[in-house]
């Protein structure tokens, strides 16, 4: 069982004040992840988790129990940290069970706990070389063998991929999460890196500038952003954002933009007249002759799969995911639809989602 509670939390370096009433709650076998942009506080609350931070303000509590105050060797976590932090003159077994050894577990259990962690992370063929010898994602599989052997309630993830190149990346995230399925050990994962989060959290934690601005799965976030801000930061494409009016008079709810009248859900609780912003995503509009909104083509860019077709509109520049044999004229204008249940709305002014 590992629960991990922040309640008011506030992080200060002197008087930069770094995290603002951070409360949350980490069910027990859940993969949280800390996700937000670089210098939004996500690694200093992690490093507070694992107490290697103190805590400005608020309760840090692990299990029930308030940590606050307690060494970071005593409150059962495991960090893997972004570099690994292998030590280089150590070979793989040493590597892993260097804090069994230190905390002077008997032999035969160390050496069983690191055999059961090689087998787990495919690692049984390297583990008499030394770090210099492995590949990136070997090296990063030591570091969570090191983090593994100590059975810890939680495990602590800063960033664990970002040295890896893409390819290897992807095989790592599924390989982490599949780690998590088997072991169920509470996990708590930081990262900047949207597509990360969305593949591999339970829940999302998504920061801005030192406060939580959303908690919810990666369909809550996808689907229902709680913001422009989480709207912008979510989504594989970057979302098309339309400035806009609420249309008066109008039998259903609809906004009018530079680039066209576009209808809203029943229901959508904009006012006449409210001055909003509209959330397009990339993938939910489609090429249609009598769409709402028009765009000048620029650009058809290749994915493989499909295509991302680049245009100049009223608004700035509209990206539309389409398919790839798409036939246009540059600069000619195309016409998009986008289903009403699909358009996100925020207020212009607080940006938060209506
Ligand atoms: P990144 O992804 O770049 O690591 P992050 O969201 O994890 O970003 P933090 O590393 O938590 O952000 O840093 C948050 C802010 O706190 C940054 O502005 C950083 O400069 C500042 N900061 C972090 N550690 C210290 C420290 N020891 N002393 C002073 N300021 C610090």
């Amino acid at each position: 069982m590992a629960t991990v509670e922040y309640k008011g939390i506030g992080k200060s370096f002197g008087a930069v004040n770094i995290l603002r009433d951070v409360s949350f709650r980490i069910e027990d076998r859940q993969f949280v992840v800390l996700l937000g942009p670089s210098g939004c506080g996500k690694t200093t609350l992690l490093r507070m988790t694992a107490g290697l931070e103190s805590v400005s303000e608020g309760d840090l509590s692990i299990n029930g129990k308030r940590v606050n105050d307690v060494h970071p060797r005593d409150r059962d976590i495991a960090m893997v940290f972004q570099n690994y932090a292998l030590y280089p003159t150590m070979k793989v077994y040493e590597n892993i069970s260097f804090s069994l050894e230190v905390a002077k577990m008997p032999v035969a259990e160390i050496k069983q706990r690191v055999e059961r962690a090689a087998e787990i992370l495919n690692l049984t063929p390297y583990l008499q070389r030394y770090p210099k010898q492995l590949s990136g994602g070997q090296r990063q599989r030591v570091a969570m063998g090191r983090a593994m052997v100590r059975e810890p309630s939680v495990f602590l993830f800063d960033e664990p991929l970002s040295n890896l190149d893409a390819k290897l990346r992807a095989h790592m995230r599924t390989e982490i999460r599949q780690l998590h399925n088997r072991l169920k050990t509470t996990t708590i994962y930081v990262t900047h890196d949207q597509v990360e989060a969305m593949t591999m959290a339970d829940v999302i934690v998504v920061m801005r500038a030192g406060k939580i601005e959303q908690i919810g799965s990666p369909d809550d976030v996808y689907d229902r952003p709680a913001s422009k801000y989480v709207a912008d930061f979510i989504g594989a494409s970057a979302i098309n954002f339309l400035p806009g009016t609420a249309a008066s008079g109008a039998g259903v709810p609809a906004v009018d933009t530079a680039s066209g009248r576009i209808l809203l859900e029943e229901g959508s609780g904009v006012k006449p007249g409210q001055r909003v912003v509209l959330g397009l995503r990339p993938t939910d509009v489609t090429v249609a002759a009598d769409g709402a909104i028009g765009a000048r083509a620029v650009l058809l860019e290749r994915l493989g799969h499909d295509a991302q077709l680049f245009c100049e509109g009223p608004d700035g520049r509209f990206v539309a995911v389409v398919d790839k044999g798409l036939r246009f004229e540059e600069g000619s204008e195309v016409r998009f639809a986008i289903p009403p249940s699909k358009v996100h709305v925020f207020d212009a002014e607080t940006e938060a989602r209506i």
